[in-house]
């Protein structure tokens, strides 16, 4: 892509291969700032001195929408002719070797919706600076290999704002004229200006403390609303065990004395890892039995330890350039899933990351928007904060743990902190720390990092009687994706082992007798033998989803009914009931008069339903169906009403079929509240008997109905609260309009409690949700500046699949003109909603026009963002 060309804005494109080292660098940042709504007056003192060996014509410093008031070096007003104003930031002439560049900006952080820089929401004063967010604070070398030393002095009214904060310890405060107060901060750990943060507002603070592994106490704080102070305990709870377990599985300490975080509902992001100034979207941070559900309880702990191990992987260890975003976020989502398998179920942890996979990196991958892990160019790098770069990025981590083993990873992840502490380093560079380590050549491996798409790996495999052998052939292929046409083989780890007719594993000669291996496919074709076997086997492959890449197999029905009742890896006998459901969706959609639900996965279902063994919330994993997405993936054209009427059709035979054993589970499963894993897992398979048994029919579905509106009324806590809500909402039962109203009346001061509320409506699969969405957007309660309102009712109703992809277009027009509008107000968040219709080439031929038509709506507007521009452009390139 040369460059994207939108509408008259030209934006340039950034390549990895064009990199240079900076030649300046700042040793120390001095701000002050003097806090107001409207017009916030930044101070800022730079000590530059040249790092090229040569003197320079011109040094850039990167600057966005500010107001330049003053600028001095070493102490004397710069002469006009010793610097240039750019689009893009300031230029300073013939620089001399070292000097104090001191300079007065303006800025306002109220009309800052774009929630990038410093911004002013619900009365607070924040800051978002990853990835290009300072240079809209001041004039600085805003890339992510400059790293400073940073002092800043937040003056504010004492009335408003009687907290400021900012990145490492408090040096001092004090007060001044007129009811203002100030407050200097001081970061003695060089950093990137993206991990610069300050916050000033009327927050109430929730403390506690920590004592690392040699001993140092380190306070814990977490800055909330007032009222909201209740609600911090699986926040800080999760921080302690996160860092425990970076300790003990890393052997790495926190390194400040005090660990700050703080909660808001106006954030782009979920959260972001500041030095020791975390900014979370209160949906990270804020849980109370009433109001959070016990995914919410899981996503805080997983997010809260993320950010926190970022301060290792990201913040001590940061990124050369932004090309490397996976380097850091890769390797921590990597630690994220890890430290969550470790406090919770192994098993279940690995299909949720396996879902969630799938349902964003899948398609990504296989779309105009395909880019590798480490991509080679971009023109606004907001883009590129996708699920290849978090979610592919962190399965790479996950094959070289693989590869490597335990014991070898850990030491490679030592030697990288070794070498590269307090430095701006590169995934090359992380390689090379796990192969030094480890002595094992990862030359091959490099490959997945640069290569685009999502590898097909086909098995097929026989049994020899006469032999007692066992061959297993595995061939893989890489589809062509944008600009790369052609694909070479990766190393692909395929762990496996192979079950007896009893469903226990069999010993293996080649690999000493052990009853499990990880076989690498390094070409695009390799075979191996299994011989001295006891009798036929049936091959588990790609065992805990070893690799990123769609397994074909050739097992018939038979076999993987065999596997969803036998398999040991608890993900292959997941994958197993999926594919079973899978099949018979496909064959629903292809032929409606086809059974909804043949008799394998009828016993299959029969057989998990009647496992005793099997841990609730494994078993509820087990017996969900795939989504409607999933399944039109496996398409070559998205059947959109067909499969969902296929999907609906399936469960409602589940429901009917299975009656009794769902009315017996909802029943048994009741208990009080409780918060462990055991009660998580039981309440979600009591939740899914009652989904089961409102799409099931007659009289057993009518009884739900009273058990839902029952259950609505009388939970203690918000999972079966929403869970009943939902599916009264959505079941177009004629008491949902006095649920909705009952709903948003109990709730309506709970900001996150409502963008459930709002989603659940948007995704409601009916013709009439769009003229229902319309009513929500203007909604007292909407916000277009709220970005976790937006996403609650653009998010999900891009994800409704029959109502956002209607016949008629209408969805896809409504959308687009909604995007439209968003973009004026934060184009990072329209970006990112916008992707949906980049899928267009998925679509039958109707429905592609349409799309393409709202993608034109779309590159149409005047004052097109640089982030939406870039999408439009590469999702339909003229
Ligand atoms: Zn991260």
């Amino acid at each position: 892509m040369p460059e994207v060309n939108i509408a008259g804005s030209k934006a340039a494109v950034v390549r990895r291969g064009d990199y240079q080292a900076p030649s300046y660098q700042v040793s120390e940042v001095a701000l002050d700032v003097r806090l107001d709504p409207d017009n916030t007056e930044v101070h800022t003192r730079l000590q530059l001195h040249r790092i090229a060996p040569e003197p320079v014509a011109e040094l850039h410093l990167d600057g966005e929408s500010l107001e330049l008031l003053g600028l001095q070096r070493d102490g004397q007003a710069l002469a006009e002719s010793a610097y240039r104003l750019t689009e893009g930031g300031l230029l300073l002439l013939n620089p001399p070797e070292a000097f104090i560049l001191e300079s007065r900006v303006r800025i306002h952080p109220r009309a800052n919706t774009a929630l990038s820089g410093l911004y002013h929401a619900g009365g607070q004063f924040l800051t978002q600076c990853e990835a290009e967010g300072f240079r809209r604070i001041t004039y600085y070398l805003d890339r992510p290999d400059c790293l400073a030393r940073f002092t800043v002095t937040l003056h504010a009214p004492q009335d408003s704002c009687p907290v400021l904060l900012a990145n490492g310890n408090c040096m001092a405060t004090g007060v001044e004229e007129g009811g203002w107060h100030w407050a200097r901060w001081e970061d003695p750990y060089p950093k990137p200006a993206y991990l610069f943060a300050m916050v000033a507002g009327d927050l109430a603070v929730v403390r506690d403390r920590y004592r690392t592994a040699s001993g140092r106490e380190v306070a814990l704080e977490i800055y909330v609303a007032e009222r909201d102070t209740g609600a911090c305990a699986q926040a800080m709870d999760s921080l302690k065990h996160a860092m425990r377990w970076d300790e003990e599985v890393y052997g790495r300490e926190y390194d400040l004395n005090r660990y700050m975080i703080v909660a808001t509902d106006s954030f782009n992001m979920g959260a972001m890892e500041n030095k020791g100034l975390n900014i979370f979207n209160a949906k990270y941070v804020l849980a109370s039995p009433e109001t959070a559900t016990d995914s919410d309880y899981q996503g805080i702990e997983s997010v809260i330890a993320h950010e926190y191990f970022h301060n290792w992987t990201g913040n001590r260890v940061t990124l050369r350039d932004w090309f490397q975003l996976s380097l850091k976020e890769g390797l921590t989502v990597f630690r994220d899933q890890e430290f969550s398998a470790d406090q919770n179920s192994r098993g279940v942890q690995r299909i949720g990351d396996v879902r969630r996979l799938r349902a964003a990196q899948f398609p990504e991958d296989a779309g105009p928007l395909a880019h590798p892990v480490r991509p080679d160019a971009y023109s606004e790098i907001n883009n590129f904060y996708t699920a290849t770069v978090y979610e592919k990025g962190a399965e790479l981590v996950r094959m070289i743990h693989t590869l490597l083993g335990k014991v070898s990873f850990r030491k490679g992840m030592d030697l990288y902190f070794e070498r590269h502490d307090g430095h701006a380093v590169t995934i090359e560079d992380f390689i090379a720390a796990m192969e030094d380590a480890s002595q094992r050549d990862l030359s091959g491996f490099r490959r997945w990092y640069g290569q685009a798409g999502t590898p097909v790996v086909q098995a097929t495999g026989s049994y020899d009687p006469a032999r007692h052998s066992y061959t297993l052939t595995l061939h893989q292929e890489t589809p062509a994706t944008p600009g790369q046409p052609v694909k070479e083989a990766v190393p692909i780890p395929v762990r496996m082992a192979l079950l007896n007719t009893q469903g226990q594993r069999v010993p293996l000669e080649v690999v000493g007798g052990a009853s499990e291996t990880v076989l690498l496919l390094e070409q695009s074709e390799q075979s191996w033998n299994f011989a001295n076997l006891p009798g036929p086997v049936i091959p588990s492959l790609l065992r805990g989803f070893s690799a990123p890449v769609r397994l074909q197999d050739s097992l018939d029905n038979d076999a993987h009914g065999f596997l969803a009742r036998h398999d040991d890896d608890p993900f292959n006998r997941w994958e197993s009931m999926q594919d079973l459901a899978v099949k018979a969706l496909l064959a629903a959609v292809a032929d409606s008069s086809v059974a909804p639900l043949p008799v394998t996965l009828r016993n299959a279902v029969a057989a998990t339903l009647a496992d005793r063994q099997v841990d609730p919330a494994f078993c509820a994993e087990l017996l969900t169906l795939p989504g409607e997405d999933y399944i039109g993936e496996q398409m070559s054209v998205v059947a959109v009403e067909a499969i969902h009427r296929a999907r609906d059709g399936m469960k409602r035979a589940i429901g009917r079929h299975f009656a009794k054993e769902w009315t017996g589970l909802y029943h048994d499963l009741a208990a009080a509240y409780q918060r462990d894993g055991l009660s998580i897992g039981r309440r979600r398979l009591r939740n899914l008997a009652l989904a089961y048994l409102i799409a099931g029919e007659g009289s057993s579905r009518e009884g739900a109905i009273l058990h839902a509106r029952q259950q609505y009324i009388q939970a203690d806590n918000m999972t079966d609260r929403l869970v009943a809500f939902q599916l009264l909402a959505q079941h177009r039962h004629h008491d949902a309009e006095d649920v909705i109203l009952d709903f948003y009346q109990r709730w309506h001061e709970y900001p996150l409690v409502i963008d459930n509320w709002f989603a659940i409506q948007a995704a409601a699969p009916y013709p009439k949700t769009l003229r229902q969405v319309e009513h929500l957007l203007v909604h007292p309660a909407f916000d277009w500046r709220v970005p976790n309102r937006v996403r609650a009712v653009l998010g999900a109703f891009a994800a409704n699949p029959t109502v956002f992809h209607a016949a008629d277009g209408s969805g896809y027009t409504f959308f687009a003109e909604q995007i439209r509008r968003l973009d004026d107000i934060n184009p990072q968040t329209a970006a990112r909603l916008a992707t949906p219709l980049s899928r267009w080439q998925r679509y039958d031929a109707p429905r592609q026009q349409a799309m393409v038509a709202a993608l034109k709506i779309l590159a149409a507007k005047p004052g097109l963002s640089r982030d939406l521009a870039e999408v439009i452009q590469r999702s339909h390139p003229e």
